[in-house]
């Protein structure tokens, strides 16, 4: 067994998609980034990465290779699937926290899931996704940024 947590953040920017776990959501702004800035993907990237120990996303996917430019991000989490496989590794499960105090995602939660389940090749009943305000505290309490966690466990 192997445990990964991974963590990320972007700043909201006006005009911009609002891409979370590879559902776009009817929104004016959206997390900003080199990518399509997915920060729940990114911070369960970077668990995944982090449990088979093999450093995080800036190093596979730097922001400074126009490469990944508007890169999606589930394509990004597909390739770390298989870095997982040839290490003779697999995804037992995920859970991720996404915290934000707006756009509401309750709507969406069960299609992220599925995308993600998708994507890394479990049951849908191996991934979980939930969402949290910060009682208007911080800079995801005054909507100025987005931050996600993730943990997840690797079986051999
Ligand atoms: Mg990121």
């Amino acid at each position: 067994m192997r445990i990964g947590h991974g963590y990320d953040v972007h700043r909201f920017k006006s005009g911009r998609k609002c891409i979370l776990c590879g559902v776009e959501i009817p929104c004016d702004f959206g997390p900003d980034g080199h990518s399509d800035a997915d920060v729940p993907v990114h911070a369960l990237i970077d668990a995944m990465l982090g449990a088979i120990a093999l450093g995080d996303i800036g190093k596979h996917f730097p922001d400074t290779d126009d490469k990944w430019k508007d890169a999606d991000s589930i394509e990004l989490l597909m390739h770390v699937c298989l870095l997982i496989k040839n290490k003779g590794y697999a995804l037992s499960n995920a859970d991720i926290t996404i915290v934000l105090e707006k756009p509401k995602l309750s709507p969406y939660i069960s299609q992220m899931r599925s995308i993600l389940a998708n994507a890394t090749g479990v049951d849908i009943d191996c991934i979980n996704v939930k969402a949290t305000t910060e009682e208007k505290l911080g800079f995801t309490g005054d909507g100025s940024g987005i931050s996600a966690t993730a943990v997840v466990l690797l079986l051999s």
